[in-house]
C-alpha cells in the first residue's frame, strides 16, 4: 500500500493497487497547477484510493473537452489528485505528495510541445507532443 499527504498534513491518502502509468505532464494547466515546469503523476484505479481530510475540488474543461477535476488541500494548497472524465475510474496522484515517491518510475512525458526550455526533458522516457489515447485497461 502507498501512503501520502499534503504539506500541512490536513489531507492524507492511501492507495492500494498498481499504477496504470506514471507520467510527466508539461501541459499549460499543469504548469499553473504546480507552479513549476511540469507535474509528475501516477494513475491508479480510483477504487483503490482512500482520502482522509476534506480536500477542495476545482474543475475545468480540458483542451480535449473533458472535465478535469483537481483535488487539493484547502489549507496548504498542495495538489493531491487529478481526475478526468475522459478516463473514468482513474485518479492521478501527484508523485511529490507520496511518502515514498522513489517507488515510482516515470515512463512517459506528455504535452512535451508546451515544455519550457528551462525544464529539461528526461531522455529516458517515451515522449508525446500531446495526450496519447490511453485507456486504463491498456497500459502504456
Ligand atoms: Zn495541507
Ligand atoms: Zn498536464
Amino acid at each position: 500500500m502507498l501512503t501520502g499527504r499534503c504539506l500541512c498534513g490536513a489531507c492524507a491518502y492511501e492507495i492500494v493497487g498498481e499504477p496504470i502509468v506514471v507520467a510527466h505532464c508539461y501541459c499549460l494547466d499543469c504548469q499553473r497547477l504546480s507552479g513549476a515546469g511540469h507535474a509528475t503523476g501516477a494513475m491508479f484505479p480510483e477504487d483503490g484510493v482512500t482520502i482522509s481530510g476534506e480536500p477542495g475540488l476545482y474543475s475545468l474543461t480540458s483542451e480535449g473537452g473533458n472535465t478535469v477535476t483537481r483535488v487539493f488541500c484547502t489549507t496548504c494548497g498542495s495538489p493531491l489528485f487529478g481526475k478526468n472524465t475522459g478516463m473514468p475510474g482513474v485518479m492521478t496522484v501527484t508523485l511529490g505528495t507520496l511518502d515514498a515517491p522513489d517507488a515510482m518510475v516515470p515512463q512517459v512525458a506528455i504535452f512535451a510541445r508546451s515544455r519550457r526550455a528551462w525544464d529539461v526533458l528526461d531522455q529516458s522516457v517515451a515522449t508525446f507532443d500531446a495526450q496519447p489515447s490511453w485507456k486504463p485497461a491498456d497500459p502504456v
